[in-house]
């Protein structure tokens, strides 16, 4: 027998973790006002920039940020991608869009899924509106919004994304 002996350089070692997660102040503000079907961000003291959802920090400044900002559910379309491959146990099936939108009033995207559109006419700049679930489902969670579809107004010229006042709050 020989001494040498094959090395190893991986193993598969799948891992399952459950955890909760605690959301934290800004967070929590958040949450509650999107069980109410309200989307909101928080503005920074020394920058004005309105970040969504908030972290209760400006990413910029490093200032706590204090101020809600209640914003529309009308965004913009920053960048998106059409994806086409299958993610394990994700129950939409490719094709489909997953946008970084800016709402009105901020100054930063969030990413959400896009629907009702064809997704070769998707494209920057693109005006956007939630589209939310029955108010009977609304939780602590962005899934109030079920998805994103593109609305009748004109495009933002790219260097006016996330610089929009809020719009849509008239009803
Ligand atoms: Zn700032």
């Amino acid at each position: 027998m020989s001494d040498e002996q094959e090395v190893i350089t991986a193993i598969k070692a799948p891992v399952f973790l459950k955890y909760n997660f605690t959301a934290g102040k800004a967070a929590t503000r958040f949450l509650a006002q999107i069980k109410k079907g309200v989307l909101t961000g928080q503005r920074c003291p020394k920058c004005a920039a309105v970040f969504v959802p908030p972290r209760g920090s400006c990413a910029a400044c490093g200032v706590a940020t204090e101020e809600e900002v209640v914003l529309a559910d009308k965004a913009t379309v920053q960048s998106f991608t059409i994806v086409s491959i299958p993610i394990p146990n994700n129950p939409i099936q490719p094709p489909y869009i997953i946008a970084n939108l800016v709402p009105d009033g901020a100054n930063v995207s969030f990413i959400h899924l896009m629907s009702e559109c064809v997704n070769e006419d998707i494209h920057i700049g693109q005006r956007v509106q939630a589209v939310w679930k029955p108010q009977a489902e609304w939780d602590y969670a962005m899934a109030n919004i079920r998805y994103f579809k593109p609305i009748d107004e004109p495009d933002v010229p790219v260097d006016r994304i996330g610089k929009l006042p809020v719009t849509g709050l008239e009803g």
